[in-house]
């Protein structure tokens, strides 16, 4: 016959796993002690509504971290709701029993209104003491009518002793004796700091105080005691409308460690089906830490007020790593150590509502105002270039949000500017790729255009080379390169005028290709050209100048692909080159404009010392 039994547990090993085996950090013991108390001050103030008893005193409430560095002993203390004995034993003698989350659940089934938001759920937090303590002795006194006060202590290897308490003022305090080794956790900065970490923006004031410093020959010092070591004040959480500009301005350079003013305030109160807030802003310049792809610390991940992480690489694309700020959700499923997002549906949501909302708000500053949004071009628009390179989802807003110089007047462009400024004879969007913006201007491969009055789009940075290969057509006009193919641009005329010239150049066309053979792959007469006598151009599949230097000077190999030497049958040095019956003569004046060709676009003549070599003989 079946039987159904239950799980028996070690109460022993259990309490030896959460101990040693939960938490990647022992400092984190802090977190879960002040949450706790924080809780508890929720708990007392919630019930204090309906109840007179509870705090009839109209108590500030407050947390105090008492540091002892000669007693080796640190205690938190919080005037809360407080436990009796019977209450001490059930949360406290109990491993995953959360006094928190049944208080929670009760309230949840009356269907009570404003539920306070309580950080504990698992029944496990408090056990972190253990880790940096080797006894820890609670005394509490319950909030409400005849109540007793009780201790609970403990050494944490499996038993734990219950007695009568000696407080006298309600609330509880846990005093930890520290091991030998962490001692550390008395010092009142590395306390400030762990606060400033995890805490910061738990809703009542901590306040330390440090008794009997070390090197200190009075009985008790206490310092620090009126101002709180947290900031307590989460912006993000309160209503947008009662914000002031100047309290997110503080916000982003206390809080956040930004410099000036942001550019970019973005307040995200989700609701509905995916819940989370979210305080963001842009900066207005590149901070180093920005240029490393790796690195995700833009914005801290929250969850109740308490700090879980900021290296959350799913919260964001990498993309948006300029980002500074915090995102703060109640829904996310943390597990028990609060470290590891467990499920990360929730956090994908978040990314993907917070990049929607990230790129509807540099549309509308781009469309309201355009100066702020070329501050943002000129600062962090290659981000959003990588961003185009990377994230497939939203490649066709991104691509409206790119700006590039443009040939005419300098300026950043979109590419929906450049198309609505075309002449109606222009069928195409035209770009070059260059290393600078004054090479590109340069080149030679723009005559034809800069003829017909057409403007260019260049693409200057490193960045641009990348992504240059994703470009072909923009709102269904094609986008043509400069130095790749055919501009389209050669009328019925002029192409005829070619062909004859052609046949006339055959010579001059094959001996180049001879002489040339290894470095190109072909020689034609070209209509691109109007003052230069020759240029070099890709092929239309081929990797651009630019970024086949970026490529060899990051060590990466190189695709073999050879440009193409067009020459400009009207310039008179080619007609005079085709004229020319001098054979060395006419060799070093193809080697010289095949060398000057190399230096417009901007790369080294293959061998430079030959090249120096041939001017030198043509110039004597
Ligand atoms: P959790 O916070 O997830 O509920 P903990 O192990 O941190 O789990 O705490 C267990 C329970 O102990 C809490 O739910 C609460 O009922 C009780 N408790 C812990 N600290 C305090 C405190 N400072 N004041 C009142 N009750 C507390
Ligand atoms: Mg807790």
């Amino acid at each position: 016959m079946a039987k159904t039994c239950a799980f028996k547990a070690e109460i022993r090993q259990m309490l030896d796993l959460v101990i040693h085996s939960l938490y990647s950090k022992k400092e984190i013991f802090l977190r879960e002690l002040i949450s706790n108390a924080s809780d508890a001050i929720d708990r007392a103030k919630y019930l204090a509504l309906t109840d007179a008893t509870i705090a009839p005193e109209g108590p500030t409430w407050e947390i105090h971290l008492l540091a002892d560095a000669q007693a080796h002993t640190l205690t938190i203390e919080d005037n809360g709701l407080g436990m009796n004995a019977t209450e001490m034993e059930e949360a406290l003698g109990t491993i995953a029993k959360s006094g928190s989350k049944a208080f929670a659940e009760a309230l949840k089934k009356g269907e009570e209104p404003n539920i306070p938001e309580l950080i504990g759920k698992f029944g496990v937090g408090f056990y972190a003491a253990f880790m940096v303590a080797d006894g820890v002795t609670v005394e509490s006194l319950r909030r409400g009518k005849d109540q007793q006060p009780a201790r609970w202590s403990s050494t944490g290897d499996g038993e734990y002793t219950m007695d009568v308490g000696t407080r006298t003022q309600p609330g509880t305090s846990i005093t930890l004796h520290l091991r030998a080794d962490q001692e550390q956790f008395t010092d009142e900065w590395v306390l400030r700091d762990l606060v400033h970490r995890y805490s910061d923006f738990i809703a009542y004031p901590i306040l330390l105080k440090e008794i009997g410093e070390k090197n200190n020959h009075e009985e008790t010092n206490t310092v620090n005691d009126d101002k709180p070591l947290n900031t307590m004040i989460a912006l993000w959480k309160r209503p947008k409308a009662e914000v002031k500009p100047e309290e997110y301005e503080a916000f982003y350079q206390q809080t956040l460690h930004g410099s000036g003013e942001p550019l970019l305030t973005l307040h995200i109160a989700a609701e509905g089906a995916l819940e989370y807030r979210a305080l963001l802003f842009i900066p207005k310049t590149v901070g180093m830490e920005m240029l490393m792809p790796g690195n995700r610390h833009g914005l801290s991940l929250y969850v109740r007020n308490v700090f879980i992480g900021n290296e959350i690489e799913a919260l964001t694309p990498a993309w948006l790593r300029f980002l500074k700020g915090v995102v703060d959700s109640s829904d996310l499923p943390l597990n028990v150590s609060r470290e590891i997002l467990q499920d990360d549906v929730i956090i994908r949501k978040i990314r993907t509502d917070l990049t929607r909302r990230v790129l509807k708000a540099l549309a509308e500053m781009a469309k309201d105002k355009p100066e702020d949004f070329e501050t943002f071009s000129i600062a962090l628009g290659d981000f959003l270039k990588e961003g185009y390179h990377s994230d497939w989802e939203n490649k066709e807003k991104i691509l409206d949000l790119l700006r590039f110089r443009n040939l005419k007047d300098g300026k950043l462009l979109s590419l929906r500017a450049y198309k609505e400024a075309m002449p109606q004879e222009q069928k195409a969007i035209y770009m070059l790729s260059a290393d600078t913006l004054q090479a590109a201007q340069q080149s030679p491969c723009l005559e034809q255009l800069k003829a017909h009055g057409f403007d260019v789009l260049f693409l200057t940075t490193p960045v641009d080379q990348f992504i240059a290969g994703e470009f072909s057509e923009y709102d269904k006009t094609p986008i043509v390169f400069a130095d790749k193919g055919d501009l389209g641009l050669t009328k019925e005329a002029e192409k005829k005028q070619l062909e004859a010239s052609e046949k006339e150049y055959k010579p001059l066309t094959e001996a180049i290709a001879k002489q040339l053979e290894k470095t190109i792959k072909d020689v034609r007469l070209t209509t691109r050209l109007t003052d230069s006598p020759c240029c070099l151009v890709q092929d239309p599949a081929a990797l651009s100048p630019a970024m086949r230097r970026m490529m060899e000077a990051v060590g990466q190999p190189v695709p073999e692909d050879r440009q193409i030497l067009e020459i400009n049958p009207d310039h008179p040095l080619i007609k005079s080159l085709a004229a020319d019956s001098e054979e060395s003569h006419k060799k070093d004046v193809i080697d010289l404009i095949y060398g000057q060709a190399c230096l417009a676009e901007g790369t080294l003549p293959p061998d430079p010392a030959h090249f120096n070599q041939v001017v030198n003989r043509l110039l004597k």
